[in-house]
Formats: structure tokens, C-alpha cells, sequence
């Protein structure tokens, strides 16, 4: 039987640190990857058998957890069709209509296979319809790996992008501008300076990459304002966010509509896709019927539509949001019981099934600029020991976990007590 450290060695041979994406390499908590040979709900197992609770959720798709017989039955009924034509299919007109139906403000979307992807083309298309290039993303937020968005904050004031990637040349990382979040003064003053200079503002509206750094609706509302006002287009990437936190995603949940939004994960039902929409008159700027370029081989994938579509049909039908909602507060509840006579520091920062455990002393943080990236440290012993007790967090302490409709209030029960168990055990 080949093992999670047979594989991992294997794999190292072949493929850069031995992962096909690197925090699953298990870089900031150390040990060996386990190489997951199946899902069933809300738990997954690995190559020697072992069965763990799954927090993570593959960082966020499977809202549904692994393999609803819905979904799979559709998966295969479509694959035995054809797994790809490079020519339309009804599925991606019934997924459309099922995405601009749900979000705020949509008109038309367009199908790609990542949610990079989706990120990356809503920047050109920004830069094409406005004819202006600088951008500005926020500190802490992630967007995907498109060079102009690998870009991270210095501190400081506006700072002009320094890349936080190798190969990302400096003269590109320049026309991204970095803000801090939660900040309205930095915010004015770039805009008042050079706002009809920036073609687009991005931010995850829900900012879930660095830990949960929610933000005040108020620094929202003003976002949405001063973009507006300068004729800058506003992008919220609901990459995570979109069907996660309600059926219209964080414009939905927060009343604001973005000029142009992205999404990923959940829409995909567990395959690749990747979207991004806006309105009409913004979306006929794209090609065939616009002069900016964009296109995808496997982009609106017959078995990836049919499997994102029935999702959002069990998403509907089972009042996910709601379920979800009650399933967050019971885990908040039931941490809270298990961790009240607990010394550490923690907190639950949550909005419905999006879970951010902070082991942070003090206010919930809402700008990467305050994180204590000391908790990295602790947080490496609470992990392992939580995958002694059965349970996957997600490898590293500043990514959110995720709950599904899969998970039982049995499930958030053994969470909990194996958080207080893990937490005594490797307290200093
Ligand atoms: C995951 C993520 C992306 C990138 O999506 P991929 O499918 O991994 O390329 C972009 N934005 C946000 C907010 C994400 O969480």
C-alpha cells in the first residue's frame, strides 16, 4: 500500500515541492501531506485509510460536501455525452441564466475554468472599457496569481505595488496601487489625487485569504462611492463569497452592487470554472463582440456547467443559506462552550459558514496591517494534533475554514471538543 510520505516523495521527484498549489504542501504547519483518496460528505480519507473531518471543504467549492448523489449522478450522465465540444451547449445558457438571476446587478457573465482566470479578465476588461491602467487592490486580499495582482502592500502609506512573486516585472506591479483595508482616509486621498487615473478597484468584499478581515459596511458604502465618482469600476471578487454567504454573494448581503464581479469555486460544483459578469453595455466590450481579447478551450466545459447548475438547484431547494447560517452559530456556540475556561486567546470571526478561528489577543483584526503573524508559531501544534483527533483544518492559521450542508451538529460537536482537547494539549 503506497503511504502519504511514499506519495509525497514520489511526488517531490516530479512536481515543484511535491503539490500542484503550494500551501497544500504543508509549509507553515510541517509533516507530511496526506493524499486524499476519497470524499463522503463531510469527511475525506487518505492514502492509509484514515478518515478526517474536512474543515477545509476545498477551500470553499463543496457547499454541498463531497459527492451529493445529485451532483454526481449529473457528472456522470453529462460526461457520458462528451466531456467537451469547443462549441456551445445548453448547459452554460442555463447556468448563465442561473447566475444572473441570483447576483445584484448582473446583466451577462462569461465562463472561464479558474477563478485566477476570472480575476485576471475582469482587470483587462476594466482597463479596456475605462482606457485608464492603474489599478488598486487591497493588502491581505488574494485575487489568484494574475501578475498584476500578485502585488502585496509595504507599509505605509499608498504604497505603489512592490510584487510579491518572482517574475512579476516591477514596471507591471507599479500600475497596481496597494490599500490598506478598513482604512477611509487613504482611500479619499488616493482618489482625490489620481482617481481618474484608476480604471479599476478590486477587493474581496468579504476578505477571506488572511484570515476573515471583515469590513465595516460603512467602508463599503464609501468604496462604492468614491469609485463611482471617478468613474472607476468597482470588482468585488465573490470568488469565495459568491453562493457562500447568501444566494447573491456579498452584494446581496451587504446591499452594495459592484460594477463588475468574479466568482469561482462553488459555481463549479466541484469541477474547475471560473465567471466574471457586469452589466450589458460593460460585458460588449469583450470579444467576439468588443475589442477585448478573451477565451478558454474548455471555458463553459459541458460537465462543469451541468455540475455548477445542480448545485445551485440544491442550493435553492434546501434553503442553504439558512442552514448554513444556523450550523455557523451552532459551531460559534459549541466552540464557545468547549473554550470558555480556556486561557489562550481566541475568537470565532464568522459570517455564515465561512469560519476564521483567530488566536489573536485583542479586537478582531480588519486590515492585514494589524494581523499578529506570531499565532503562525502556535498554530503549527494545534493543527496536528487536531488531525490526531480526526479532524483537517486548513494547513495554515490565516485561512478560513468552510462548512457544508454535509456537516452534522454531530460533526460541529467532535469539532469542538477535539478544539479544547488540541488546545490543552499543546498549550505552552
Ligand atoms: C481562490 C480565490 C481566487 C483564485 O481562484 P482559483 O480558482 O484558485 O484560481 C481568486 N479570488 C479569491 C477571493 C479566491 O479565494
Amino acid at each position: 500500500m503506497s503511504t502519504n510520505a511514499e506519495l509525497y516523495e514520489r511526488a517531490r521527484a516530479l512536481i515543484p515541492g511535491g503539490v500542484n498549489s503550494p500551501v497544500r504542501a504543508f509549509g507553515a504547519v510541517g509533516g507530511t501531506p496526506k493524499f486524499l483518496t476519497r470524499g463522503e460528505g463531510a469527511y475525506i480519507v487518505d492514502e492509509e485509510g484514515a478518515r478526517y473531518l474536512d474543515m477545509m471543504c476545498s477551500w470553499g467549492p463543496l457547499i454541498l460536501g463531497h459527492c451529493h448523489p445529485e451532483v454526481i449522478e449529473v457528472i456522470q450522465n453529462k460526461a457520458a455525452l462528451g466531456t467537451t465540444f469547443g462549441a456551445p451547449c445548453r448547459a452554460e445558457v442555463e447556468l448563465a441564466e442561473a447566475v444572473v438571476g441570483a447576483y445584484p446587478g448582473l446583466e451577462q457573465v462569461r465562463f472561464v475554468s479558474s477563478g485566477s482566470e476570472a480575476t485576471m479578465s475582469a482587470i483587462r476588461l476594466a482597463r479596456g472599457a475605462t482606457g485608464r491602467d492603474l489599478i488598486v487592490k487591497f493588502s491581505g486580499c488574494y485575487h489568484g496569481h494574475a501578475d498584476h495582482l500578485l502585488v502585496a502592500a509595504g507599509s505605509g502609506l499608498v504604497t505603489a505595488g512592490q510584487p510579491s512573486s518572482a517574475g512579476v516585472p516591477k514596471a507591471f506591479a507599479a500600475l497596481t496601487i496597494v490599500l490598506p483595508l478598513n482604512d477611509e482616509e487613504k482611500l479619499k486621498a488616493l482618489f482625490a489625487a489620481q482617481g481618474d487615473r484608476i480604471a479599476a478597484v478590486i477587493i474581496e468584499p468579504i476578505p477571506a485569504n488572511n484570515g476573515l478581515l471583515l469590513q465595516h459596511k460603512e467602508f463599503l458604502l464609501t468604496l462604492r462611492k468614491v469609485t463611482r465618482d471617478s468613474g472607476t469600476l468597482l470588482i468585488f471578487d465573490e470568488v469565495i463569497s459568491g453562493f457562500r454567504v447568501a444566494k447573491g454573494g456579498a452584494a446581496e448581503y451587504y446591499g452594495i452592487t459592484p460594477d463588475l464581479a468574479t466568482f469561482g469555486k462553488i459555481i463549479g460544483g466541484g469541477l474547475p470554472v471560473g465567471a466574471y459578469g457586469g452589466s450589458k453595455h460593460l460585458m460588449s466590450h469583450i470579444a467576439p463582440e468588443g475589442p477585448v481579447y478573451q477565451a478558454g478551450t474548455l471555458s463553459g466545459n459541458p460537465v462543469a456547467m451541468a455540475a455548477g447548475l445542480a448545485t445551485m438547484r440544491i442550493l435553492d431547494r434546501e434553503k442553504a443559506w439558512t442552514k448554513l447560517e444556523e450550523l455557523g452559530a451552532l459551531l460559534e456556540k459549541e466552540v464557545g462552550a468547549a473554550l470558555a475556561d480556556v486561557s489562550t486567546p481566541w475568537k470565532v470571526i464568522r459570517v455564515g459558514s465561512i469560519v476564521w478561528l483567530s488566536f489573536q489577543a485583542g479586537e478582531a483584526p480588519r486590515s492585514a496591517e494589524v494581523l499578529d503573524q506570531n499565532v503562525g508559531a502556535r498554530f503549527a501544534p494545534l493543527f496536528h494534533a487536531m488531525l490526531d483527533r480526526g479532524v483537517y483544518l486548513p494547513p495554515s492559521a490565516f485561512e478560513v475554514m468552510f462548512l457544508s450542508l454535509a456537516h452534522t451538529p454531530e460533526d460541529i460537536s467532535k469539532f469542538a471538543k477535539a478544539l479544547r482537547e488540541s488546545i490543552l494539549a499543546t498549550a505552552a
